[in-house]
């Protein structure tokens, strides 16, 4: 069989070899690492050691110091706790009951805050503009005395935009609110430095930067107050449940490696990326690049291919052996246009269209001039079945709204 390529790496990306190297020890119960890190005795001061040392390269990779550092089970489980910790937290306190978010985050976040705004709290989901940005002055001016969380992810899993983190978290600032940071798709991929970015809490998973699955972290700036969603002793009192051990020592290495590799592989990503992005528009009319052209992350593009279903491009592909997504993970198998892609204004037959190519490390040019070759091919076959596009070509076309707050992609790519 030939190779089946792999560009889904905002899904989750491969654990990285010396991850896992790092991690068999406590694994393989023949080495003695299998004590609970919260035992007196030597078998817990092993695993206890470990873990500390994980939580120290977390820290650096965020600028942080290692009691501002949470260990979790995944980037949503930080999510829940920064929201719903603060929220629940506030509630005790007796402070406000409104919370900002955006419009395009992460399901988790998403959901979290629609849970509360049926729950006796008041959730303003701001809408960003057709690059997908939220624009800073909007926060400011939804800010009110009784606002108790602001949350705005750092970079979007389906389009890639950037949002102006640290400007955002200058206002928060300023106005003395908390703010909470999504930054799953950032950190390992481009800096994510807490006193940079000024964030009071920020949420990271190790699966999306070449640690395992199952493990995550959350940043608490010290003096955020936030209660626990597990409650207990463990991570002091922040969040119950014995360590992850080996998942946990993965992240560690995920999180040094990251530190050292980070700005050439953003660099090399990008390059193929871009290749990847000129290819498909330069090979296939009717393409729409949904999102923003330069404020991204280096290793994402999301296209909509007119007159073709994403769903059924997505199986097309991975027959032929390209490993894609429409977008969300979590939303595939419904049919329903993602939010995403409706919140930056992409018509919902466009947005029907829409397949994201997430690169990563072990993404070759090989890969990309391959890629280059099915996509086209199976565009074709897709809109040669389909009845608008044979309208089309017989000039018989029902009007496409113009998607005028589209970012169609500007010819000489950068
Ligand atoms: C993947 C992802 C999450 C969830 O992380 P898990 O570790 O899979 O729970 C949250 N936010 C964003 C932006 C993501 O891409």
């Amino acid at each position: 069989m030939k190779k089946r390529i792999y560009f889904d790496y905002n899904s989750t990306s491969p654990l990285r070899p010396e991850a896992m190297e790092a991690m068999m020890p406590y694994l393989d119960s023949a080495s003695g690492l299998y004590g609970n890190p919260s035992s007196v005795h030597s078998f817990g001061q092993d695993t206890r050691t470990a873990v500390e040392d994980a939580r120290l390269k977390v820290a650096k990779l965020l600028g942080a110091s290692t009691d501002e550092i949470v260990f979790t089970s995944c980037g949503s489980e930080s999510d829940t706790t920064a929201i719903k910790g603060v929220a629940f937290s506030a509630q005790e306190r007796k402070k406000g009951r409104h919370i900002i978010t955006s419009a395009i985050e992460h399901d988790t976040v998403l959901f979290c805050c629609e849970y509360l705004n049926q729950n006796g709290f008041d959730v303003t989901f701001l809408p960003v503009d057709g690059g997908g940005l939220v624009n800073p002055d909007d926060v400011r001016k939804a800010i009110r005395p009784e606002t108790i969380l602001i949350s705005i992810m750092h970079a979007n899993n389906e389009i890639g935009t950037l949002e102006p983190i640290a400007e955002i978290g200058k206002i928060a600032r300023e106005r003395e609110v908390p703010f909470h940071t999504d930054a799953v798709q950032t950190v390992g991929k481009i800096p994510t430095k807490v006193d940079d970015l000024h964030v009071d809490m920020l949420s990271l998973s190790a699966h999306k930067f070449y640690g395992p699955k199952g493990v995550g972290a959350l940043y608490i700036r010290k003096g955020t107050r936030l209660h626990p969603l597990f409650h207990g002793h463990h991570e002091k009192n922040r969040r119950a449940g014995t360590e992850n051990v080996p998942g946990i020592v993965g992240l560690g290495v995920a999180s040094e490696m990251a530190s050292v590799e980070m700005a050439q592989d953003a660099k090399s990503v990008a390059a193929l990326r871009d290749r990847l992005e000129k290819g498909i528009i330069e090979s296939i009319p009717h393409v729409h690049l949904n999102g923003h052209p330069t404020k991204r992350i280096p290793n994402t593009t999301n296209f909509s291919f007119e007159y073709v279903e994403g769903e059924g491009c997505v199986v097309l592909l991975d027959v032929e052996g390209l490993a894609v997504s429409t977008g969300s993970a979590c939303a595939s198998g419904t049919t329903k246009a993602s939010h995403v892609l409706r919140a930056i204004g992409v018509p919902p037959n466009v947005a029907q269209g829409a397949v994201r190519f997430s690169l990563g490390r072990l993404s070759t040019g090989n890969d990309v001039d391959r890629a280059l070759k099915i996509i086209p091919d199976v565009v074709a076959r897709l809109r040669s079945l389909s009845p608008l596009w044979a309208d089309k070509q017989a000039g018989r076309e029902t009007k496409i709204t113009p998607a005028e707050r589209f970012v169609k992609h500007p010819k000489g790519l950068s």
